[in-house]
Protein backbone atom coordinates (compact mmCIF):
# COMPACT_ATOMS: atom_id res chain seq x y z
CA UNK A 1 0.00 0.00 0.00
CA UNK A 2 1.14 3.46 -0.41
CA UNK A 3 0.62 6.67 0.96
CA UNK A 4 -1.72 7.92 -1.63
CA UNK A 5 -4.22 5.08 -0.01
CA UNK A 6 -4.12 7.11 3.25
CA UNK A 7 -7.06 8.62 3.52
CA UNK A 8 -9.03 5.59 2.66
CA UNK A 9 -7.55 3.49 5.52
CA UNK A 10 -6.60 5.88 8.26
CA UNK A 11 -5.93 3.48 10.55
CA UNK A 12 -3.90 1.50 8.21
CA UNK A 13 -0.08 2.66 9.27
CA UNK A 14 2.53 1.59 7.23
CA UNK A 15 6.36 2.02 8.06
CA UNK A 16 8.21 1.69 5.49
CA UNK A 17 11.73 1.03 7.45
CA UNK A 18 10.20 -2.15 8.78
CA UNK A 19 8.16 -3.50 5.46
CA UNK A 20 10.87 -5.07 3.68
CA UNK A 21 9.51 -9.02 2.51
CA UNK A 22 10.95 -11.23 5.54
CA UNK A 23 12.84 -13.72 4.53
CA UNK A 24 10.55 -16.02 6.22
CA UNK A 25 7.88 -14.72 4.17
CA UNK A 26 9.53 -15.57 0.96
CA UNK A 27 10.08 -19.14 2.10
CA UNK A 28 6.67 -19.49 3.53
CA UNK A 29 5.76 -18.57 -0.25
CA UNK A 30 7.67 -20.16 -2.29
CA UNK A 31 7.16 -23.83 0.17
CA UNK A 32 2.95 -22.54 -0.38
CA UNK A 33 3.40 -23.05 -4.60
CA UNK A 34 5.67 -25.84 -4.38
CA UNK A 35 3.02 -27.68 -2.44
CA UNK A 36 -0.20 -26.32 -4.03
CA UNK A 37 1.56 -27.66 -7.98
CA UNK A 38 2.34 -30.73 -6.02
CA UNK A 39 -1.43 -31.17 -5.16
CA UNK A 40 -0.26 -31.45 -1.25
CA UNK A 41 -2.57 -28.76 -0.07
CA UNK A 42 -6.06 -27.67 -1.25
CA UNK A 43 -5.97 -24.07 -2.32
CA UNK A 44 -9.66 -23.31 -1.98
CA UNK A 45 -8.73 -24.67 1.49
CA UNK A 46 -6.29 -22.23 2.22
CA UNK A 47 -7.50 -19.24 0.63
CA UNK A 48 -10.98 -19.98 3.66
CA UNK A 49 -8.44 -19.91 5.99
CA UNK A 50 -6.86 -16.58 5.14
CA UNK A 51 -9.97 -15.43 4.41
CA UNK A 52 -11.30 -16.38 7.45
CA UNK A 53 -8.61 -14.36 9.21
CA UNK A 54 -8.59 -11.67 7.42
CA UNK A 55 -12.30 -10.75 7.10
CA UNK A 56 -13.91 -11.97 10.20
CA UNK A 57 -10.83 -12.36 12.82
CA UNK A 58 -9.02 -9.23 13.46
CA UNK A 59 -8.19 -6.71 15.88
CA UNK A 60 -12.35 -5.50 16.45
CA UNK A 61 -12.01 -8.70 18.39
CA UNK A 62 -9.15 -7.52 20.78
CA UNK A 63 -10.76 -4.32 20.76
CA UNK A 64 -13.73 -6.19 22.32
CA UNK A 65 -11.85 -7.68 24.74
CA UNK A 66 -9.88 -4.20 25.86
CA UNK A 67 -13.13 -2.39 26.01
CA UNK A 68 -14.73 -5.00 28.43
CA UNK A 69 -12.25 -4.90 30.45
CA UNK A 70 -11.84 -1.08 31.20
CA UNK A 71 -15.70 -1.03 31.93
CA UNK A 72 -15.78 -4.46 33.85
CA UNK A 73 -12.91 -4.76 36.81
CA UNK A 74 -14.27 -8.19 37.34
CA UNK A 75 -13.23 -9.19 33.96
CA UNK A 76 -10.47 -7.04 34.16
CA UNK A 77 -9.22 -9.45 37.29
CA UNK A 78 -10.05 -12.27 35.46
CA UNK A 79 -8.18 -11.38 32.34
CA UNK A 80 -4.75 -10.34 33.94
CA UNK A 81 -5.37 -13.82 36.06
CA UNK A 82 -6.06 -16.11 33.19
CA UNK A 83 -6.56 -14.60 29.82
CA UNK A 84 -7.44 -17.52 28.06
CA UNK A 85 -10.46 -18.60 29.88
CA UNK A 86 -11.51 -14.57 29.79
CA UNK A 87 -10.90 -14.52 26.18
CA UNK A 88 -12.22 -17.45 25.05
CA UNK A 89 -15.24 -16.89 27.46
CA UNK A 90 -15.88 -13.37 24.79
CA UNK A 91 -15.65 -16.54 22.18
CA UNK A 92 -12.21 -15.82 20.73
CA UNK A 93 -10.44 -18.83 20.57
CA UNK A 94 -8.47 -20.66 17.56
CA UNK A 95 -5.29 -21.25 16.09
CA UNK A 96 -2.18 -19.73 17.15
CA UNK A 97 -4.40 -17.82 20.25
CA UNK A 98 -3.09 -20.96 22.77
CA UNK A 99 -1.95 -19.33 26.34
CA UNK A 100 -2.79 -15.62 25.95
CA UNK A 101 -1.20 -14.13 28.50
CA UNK A 102 -2.53 -10.07 28.74
CA UNK A 103 -0.21 -6.59 29.62
CA UNK A 104 -1.46 -3.98 31.92
CA UNK A 105 -0.16 -0.69 30.71
CA UNK A 106 -0.23 1.97 33.30
CA UNK A 107 1.14 5.77 33.66
CA UNK A 108 4.37 3.89 35.28
CA UNK A 109 4.68 0.97 32.26
CA UNK A 110 3.93 0.53 29.05
CA UNK A 111 4.60 -2.82 27.64
CA UNK A 112 5.41 -3.48 23.66
CA UNK A 113 4.99 -6.62 22.09
CA UNK A 114 7.27 -8.64 19.39
CA UNK A 115 8.86 -12.50 18.32
CA UNK A 116 12.44 -11.99 17.90
CA UNK A 117 12.42 -15.26 16.49
CA UNK A 118 9.59 -14.80 13.66
CA UNK A 119 5.76 -13.55 13.81
CA UNK A 120 4.13 -15.46 16.49
CA UNK A 121 1.22 -13.14 17.14
CA UNK A 122 -2.39 -13.49 18.93
CA UNK A 123 -4.28 -14.58 15.36
CA UNK A 124 -7.59 -14.73 17.60
CA UNK A 125 -8.00 -11.20 19.09
CA UNK A 126 -5.75 -9.31 16.30
CA UNK A 127 -6.40 -11.43 13.40
CA UNK A 128 -3.05 -11.85 11.01
CA UNK A 129 -0.17 -10.13 11.76
CA UNK A 130 0.51 -6.84 10.09
CA UNK A 131 4.04 -6.48 7.81
CA UNK A 132 6.24 -4.31 10.28
CA UNK A 133 5.42 -6.87 12.78
CA UNK A 134 6.81 -9.78 10.98
CA UNK A 135 10.60 -7.27 9.87
CA UNK A 136 13.66 -8.29 11.21
CA UNK A 137 14.20 -4.79 11.55
CA UNK A 138 11.44 -4.42 13.81
CA UNK A 139 12.32 -7.56 15.58
CA UNK A 140 15.19 -6.24 16.63
CA UNK A 141 15.35 -2.71 17.03
CA UNK A 142 12.43 -2.87 19.42
CA UNK A 143 14.63 -4.99 21.99
CA UNK A 144 17.54 -2.66 21.64
CA UNK A 145 15.81 0.69 21.16
CA UNK A 146 12.27 0.50 22.18
CA UNK A 147 11.55 4.43 22.84
CA UNK A 148 13.57 4.66 18.96
CA UNK A 149 10.57 2.40 17.83
CA UNK A 150 7.89 4.41 19.55
CA UNK A 151 9.09 7.64 18.06
CA UNK A 152 8.69 5.87 14.32
CA UNK A 153 5.26 4.98 14.95
CA UNK A 154 4.86 8.70 16.44
CA UNK A 155 4.97 7.48 20.13
CA UNK A 156 6.28 9.32 22.72
CA UNK A 157 5.81 8.51 26.50
CA UNK A 158 7.49 10.61 29.45
CA UNK A 159 10.68 9.69 30.32
CA UNK A 160 9.52 7.98 33.68
CA UNK A 161 7.83 5.56 32.08
CA UNK A 162 9.14 2.38 32.14
CA UNK A 163 8.86 0.14 28.76
CA UNK A 164 8.88 -3.58 28.89
CA UNK A 165 9.50 -5.45 25.76
CA UNK A 166 7.56 -8.70 25.96
CA UNK A 167 9.33 -11.66 23.55
CA UNK A 168 6.29 -14.22 21.88
CA UNK A 169 6.92 -17.40 21.58
CA UNK A 170 5.37 -20.51 19.61
CA UNK A 171 3.66 -20.98 23.35
CA UNK A 172 2.62 -17.82 24.88
CA UNK A 173 1.21 -14.85 23.36
CA UNK A 174 0.41 -11.27 24.24
CA UNK A 175 -2.47 -9.35 24.26
CA UNK A 176 -1.74 -5.56 25.77
CA UNK A 177 -4.08 -3.55 27.15
CA UNK A 178 -4.07 -0.27 26.56
CA UNK A 179 -4.58 2.38 29.05
CA UNK A 180 -8.45 4.15 29.07
CA UNK A 181 -8.08 7.36 27.39
CA UNK A 182 -9.84 10.07 29.31
CA UNK A 183 -12.88 11.78 28.59
CA UNK A 184 -14.76 8.51 27.99
CA UNK A 185 -16.86 7.85 30.97
CA UNK A 186 -20.02 8.34 29.28
CA UNK A 187 -19.13 5.81 26.43
CA UNK A 188 -20.64 2.52 25.88
CA UNK A 189 -18.20 -0.60 25.37
CA UNK A 190 -19.40 -0.91 21.57
CA UNK A 191 -18.23 2.76 21.53
CA UNK A 192 -14.81 2.17 23.35
CA UNK A 193 -13.92 -0.65 21.41
CA UNK A 194 -14.29 1.56 18.02
CA UNK A 195 -11.10 3.88 19.86
CA UNK A 196 -8.90 0.63 20.10
CA UNK A 197 -6.30 0.30 17.24
CA UNK A 198 -4.47 -2.92 16.52
CA UNK A 199 -1.53 -1.08 17.13
CA UNK A 200 -2.14 0.30 20.72
CA UNK A 201 -2.82 -4.01 21.56
CA UNK A 202 0.89 -4.09 20.35
CA UNK A 203 2.11 -1.29 22.33
CA UNK A 204 3.22 0.90 19.29
CA UNK A 205 0.39 2.82 19.36
CA UNK A 206 -1.38 4.73 22.23
CA UNK A 207 -5.32 5.20 22.12
CA UNK A 208 -6.34 9.06 21.54
CA UNK A 209 -9.39 10.40 23.41
CA UNK A 210 -12.32 10.81 21.30
CA UNK A 211 -12.80 14.62 20.07
CA UNK A 212 -15.98 15.73 18.41
CA UNK A 213 -15.76 15.24 15.13
CA UNK A 214 -14.51 11.16 15.54
CA UNK A 215 -18.20 11.21 17.63
FE1 LIG B 1 7.30 -16.30 16.20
Amino acid sequence: MGYDDKHEHEHEHDHPEYSELSEMDARVRALETLLTEKGLVDQAGLSAVVERYEKEVGPHNGALVVAKAWTDPEYRRWLFEDADAAIESLGHVGRQGEHMVALENTSQRHNMVVCTLCSCYPWPVLGLPPVWYKSPSYRSKVVIDPRGVLADFGVSLPEDTEIKVWDSTAEVRYLVVPMRPEGTSGMSEEQLAELVTRDSMIGTGLIQAPTDTAR
